[in-house]
């Protein structure tokens, strides 16, 4: 379907800034990242120099071609992997100074991490899923059992807090995983095709609460896809190809996005 459509000019984009763009510092940022692998003998620039930002409440889809760096780009932000250089800034502070040990502790308690796959542990409960991001920070989770019934409540999950992750459906778990993302009040919320392993209308529910968070609790999302109705969620949309930005271009929040979006995409996955 994507490919019939007609292709526009690039100057068609829109340039509005997006409606959630809070002005000031970013809440996270990066300066000429550049990650390699070495695959045996042979180098793989995923990453070829990303100047990327993201704005306090903001909600920012990153788009692009299966391989074009959007994972690594994530990872990156995430604190999950170090770049080959370049650098990644969290509310000012630059990533590359801390030891291991303080970089798995900014993971633990100022990013929340939601993945396709859910990543919930079988034998806990759902509320011990959500309350696992304090247990594993060594914390008392009892001063968290408000926090844990609000989140569960604000997903549509109160009522299986004491259920098993096999006993929900994958929308359920990843309503779970999204409450767990937020529990320790993160400044930034990682997303990895959220949506990836949900069928379109559990799928739409979880893009839909997405949208919500980021409107109603002021959260700051960044979410990798590459399906263009999930991006149309999103305030901006950023489109990496062979490890650069390429394009980016603010939603309208209108019946258009999802067009252009599609569009932009097809262009880049032809070229
Ligand atoms: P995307 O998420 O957009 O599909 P990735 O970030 O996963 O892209 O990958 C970008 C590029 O880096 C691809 O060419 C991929 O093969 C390569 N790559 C990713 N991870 C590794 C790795 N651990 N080792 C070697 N190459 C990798
Ligand atoms: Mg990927």
């Amino acid at each position: 379907m994507v490919t019939t459509l007609p292709v526009p000019e690039e100057s068609t984009l829109p340039t509005a800034p997006a409606p959630n763009a809070a002005q000031g510092p970013p809440v996270l940022h990066t300066e000429a990242l550049v990650k390699r692998y070495l695959l045996g003998e042979v180098e793989v620039m995923a990453l070829r120099g990303v100047d990327f930002r993201v704005n306090r409440g903001e909600f920012v889809a990153i788009m692009g071609p299966s391989g074009s760096g959007k994972s690594t780009l994530l990872h990156l932000l995430g604190g999950l992997d170090r770049p080959s250089s370049g650098e990644v800034i969290l509310a000012g502070e630059r990533l590359s100074t801390l030891s291991d040990d303080a970089l798995s502790q900014v993971r633990r308690r100022r990013i929340g991490f939601i993945f396709q796959a859910f990543n919930l542990l079988p034998t806990l409960t759902a509320g011990e899923n959500v309350l696992l991001p304090i247990l594993i920070d060594g914390r008392d989770a009892a001063p968290y059992q408000e926090k844990l019934t609000a989140l569960l409540g604000m997903v549509g999950m109160a009522e299986r807090q004491h259920h098993k992750p096999d006993q929900l459906s994958g929308g359920q778990q990843q309503r779970i995983a999204i409450a767990r993302a937020l529990i320790t009040e993160p400044e930034i919320v990682l997303a990895d095709e959220p949506t990836g392993n949900l069928d379109s209308k559990s799928g739409s529910n979880v893009l839909a609460m997405l949208r919500r968070i980021c409107d109603q609790m002021q959260a700051t999302i960044v979410m990798v896809t590459h399906d263009p109705r999930a991006a149309s969620f999103a305030d901006r949309v950023v489109f990496l190809k062979d490890g650069q930005i390429v394009d980016q271009c603010p939603n309208q929040r209108d019946d258009q996005d999802l067009v252009r979006i599609a569009q932009r995409l097809a262009m880049l996955e032809s070229d």
